[in-house]
């Protein structure tokens, strides 16, 4: 699961060269044009793109190396967007993959040998990501460009990536090291999964003309055919396939994990509209999403103001749950914590401020069964250093500027961020014709007849001054249910929600923890100070859904940091907020109670979000009755759901960190998009995970 970074050096002329395979990256006398030639012409590029009535166009590669090909196909793409401005085709997916990534460093030195990609290779480079395993998702240029960039084994990548009905690849650039310097890669293993994930009529084109890949390719079903190659080299390959009739309809991958698209109905106009209910991160951070892909969408939320929920704190941590062993929860939130970080830059570098401080994380070893997970994780080198790294207390202190008795594992991108002010950034990026929002507005069903979907909200008229309300009816091609803690509330929804109740304490500021400079953590966590206030929380009550402060609870709060930081003098001087009077800042939590804030998390038994498709849970209880018989996968059928409607929920308590990746894989999927995470991350998160748990283990069966 681990991978490592290339080690590469500069020839002479400063071209790089992998030293594992003794073979060049590029030549950079001919590099642009080789590319040009081998892969943009023999797949016949801008002419496709001009006759395209797709809006998007998907390219699969093999060795990414230093991105020369993707910075080449994303010029031209670029360029054909500026001269074809009303063409359809607006978007360049590019999926590649690349076992031994370069570094930032090597690869910013490899590519100044091309100053005719600068702008391309520096908004590359900056979001170029660390040696984390898996997939990782970056959005180039407003969107019209995103590079879906595997690191990792080719093979594994492409098995383990989701693809669509349809499929997901319109053109390979079957690059790398040659098969004789690389054998391991071009394997027919390796052919089969760029069958599966092509589209019908999927092309190729590689530089290679070796035996092993010829036959590869024919056998996995592409036509193959030479032509002269690039400069002196006699020849190379170049491809299509198309796709039997029974090979068109066939599911790409197991149809229990199926994720449903959304269904264009016969009434819809131009736009999709879309309603989201809910008013929280999920809610927000998904409407800005939807907006960017050309939806309209109107927010229905149940509150008199949006963020009111657990989205409502005033400073949230902002850092990852990782575990010593790289598990599917884990990877999921490294993934979902790389991204968001990503998400939160660019929505900045756009001019939409939210209060924040990237000041790093620095998670403290509490007690023994914690200090021994830690240095396992260290150990064990599960992550990269640039996500983790450990700290003795002295530096542990310096990166704090307080003192830190205990050593501890630092998060250097983490840090904190205010929620209600994100909701708000996420709204006016979002905001122009295209949203409405329409709080006071609580949903209490929603039908789905002839082809739409009804939403039903009991409205409030004038909740303050006359109680009284309203019923109202509105229609929408398609629904999003972000509800937070009031998931369990929603029709018809059968899914193991759990409530737990926290409290967060806001504590004034003082000499002695003033100069904390990042955010700590152990049980609970402690920001730096924030107009002059640090949050300091939080507990945990289960199945309380009273959202009242309790002077009980803060006591609790209070002793929990207390005992975890025993040992640090300043810690005896946290104190309590008791006052009730204070009103100096313009944030919801203040609003309410100035001692701190309670809410409500809504989470799942395996901690994770859940985002797809709302199940029809007693339809599919037949249609998977017999899942523990363990049949072949096309032997269970497609599970049904309610057309059009789709969950992003159970974010649990760290909404923060998975909110911008999962509202990313729910908008891909509703747009019939390619999906930012691989399968076996997805599977983790289906709306319909825990009733196949239970059916494979022969609990719930229909009889
Ligand atoms: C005390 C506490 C501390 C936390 N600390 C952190 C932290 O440090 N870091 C971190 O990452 N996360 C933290 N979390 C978790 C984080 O706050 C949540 O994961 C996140 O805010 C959830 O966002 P959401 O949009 O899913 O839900 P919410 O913010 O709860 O929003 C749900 C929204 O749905 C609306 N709604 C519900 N039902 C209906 C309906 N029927 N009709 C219309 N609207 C409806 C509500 O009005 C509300 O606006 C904390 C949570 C708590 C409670």
């Amino acid at each position: 699961m681990k991978i490592s970074n290339a080690s590469i050096n500069f020839n002479e002329s400063g071209t790089p060269v992998a030293s594992a395979f003794d073979d060049v990256y590029f030549s950079n006398e001919s590099g642009i044009h080789e590319t040009q030639f081998v892969f943009i012409d023999s797949n016949h590029l801008n002419e496709r793109w001009l006759k395209t009535t797709q809006s998007s166009f998907h390219i699969g590669e093999t060795g990414f190396g230093t991105g020369l090909n993707f910075l080449v196909a994303a010029q031209q793409f670029m360029s054909f967007r500026k001269n074809n401005p009303t063409s359809p085709l607006n978007q360049l997916y590019f999926f590649s993959t690349e076992k031994f990534p370069l570094t930032a460093l090597d690869l910013r030195k490899a590519l100044t040998l091309w100053p005719e990609l600068s702008i391309l290779s520096d908004a590359l480079i900056k979001q170029y990501p660390m040696a984390l395993p898996g997939l990782h998702r970056i959005h180039l240029f407003d969107n019209q460009v995103i590079l879906d960039l595997w690191l990792g084994d080719a093979t594994e990548g492409f098995s383990h990536a989701h693809a669509h009905n349809e499929g997901r690849i319109d053109a390979w650039f079957l690059d790398g090291f040659a098969p004789s310097k690389n054998d391991s890669m071009w394997q027919p293993a390796l052919f089969n999964q760029i069958k599966r994930l092509s589209k019908n009529h999927a092309t190729f084109a590689t530089f290679t003309a070796a035996g092993a890949v010829k036959r590869g390719l024919r056998d996995a079903g592409f036509t193959v055919d030479k032509q002269k190659g690039f400069g002196k080299k006699r020849e190379m390959l170049i491809g299509n396939l198309t796709l039997t009739e029974d090979e068109k309809i066939s599911p790409r991958q197991a149809p229990i994990n199926h994720r449903h698209t959304s269904i264009s109905m016969p009434h819809t106009s131009t736009k999709q509209h879309v309603a989201i209910v809910g008013g929280g991160i999920a809610a927000a951070i998904c409407a800005l999403k939807l907006i960017r892909a050309g939806k309209k969408v109107s927010l229905y939320c149940a509150d008199d103001k949006l963020a009111q929920g657990a989205s409502g704190n005033e400073q949230g941590g902002f850092y990852p749950q990782l575990n010593a062993e790289a598990g599917i929860a884990s990877q999921i939130h490294a993934h979902s914590f790389l991204y968001a970080r990503q998400f939160y830059e660019q929505l900045l570098s756009e001019g939409h401020f939210f209060e924040h401080q990237w000041c790093g994380v620095l998670q403290l070893c509490f007690n023994e069964n914690v200090t021994s997970r830690y240095q396992n994780m260290m150990r064990n080198q599960t992550w990269p250093q640039a996500l983790v790294e450990w700290l003795e207390p002295e530096q542990a202190s310096t990166i704090a500027n307080i003192q830190i008795p205990t050593p501890g594992l630092h998060l250097p991108l983490g840090g904190w961020l205010s929620p209600p002010s994100l909701v708000e950034a996420c709204i006016n990026a979002a905001g122009g014709d295209d949203l409405s929002i329409y709080v006071s507005h609580r949903l209490q069903n929603i039908v789905t007849a002839e082809n739409k979907t009804q939403l039903i909200f009991t409205c409030a008229k004038n909740s303050a001054i006359n109680p009284a309300s309203e019923n109202i009816k509105t229609e929408a091609d398609v629904v999003v249910l972000a509800c937070g803690a009031e998931s369990h509330l929603l029709q018809d929804l059968d899914l193991p929600f759990r409530m737990t109740r926290g409290q967060v304490e806001r504590i004034p500021s003082n000499s002695s923890i003033s100069p904390l400079s990042t955010v700590l953590c152990h049980k609970g966590y402690m920001t730096p100070a924030h107009q002059n206030h640090h949050a300091m929380g939080s507990t945990y009550v289960k199945n309380d859904l009273n959202t009242e402060y309790r002077e009980s609870e803060a006591e609790l709060n209070l002793n929990m940091h207390q005992q975890a930081l025993d040992g640090a003098s300043w810690s005896h001087d946290l104190v309590l907020n008791k006052s009730l009077n204070e009103s100096n800042s313009n944030h919801a939590a203040v609003d309410n109670d100035p001692r701190g804030r309670a809410a409500i998390r809504c989470s799942l038994p395996d901690h994770l979000p859940v985002v797809g498709a709302f199940p029809l849970v007693e339809t599919q209880k037949v249609e998977l009755n017999e899942l523990y018989k363990a049949k072949a996968d096309n032997y269970y059928p497609t599970p049904s759901v309610q057309p059009n409607v789709y969950l992003l929920t159970g974010l649990g308590s760290r909404g923060l960190t998975t909110a911008p990746l999962m509202a990313e894989i729910l908008v891909s999927q509703l747009c019939s998009a390619p999906l930012p995470l691989d399968k076996r991350l997805l599977n983790a998160l289906n709306t319909n995970r825990f009733l196949i748990r239970d059916l494979i283990r022969r609990h719930n069966l229909v009889t």
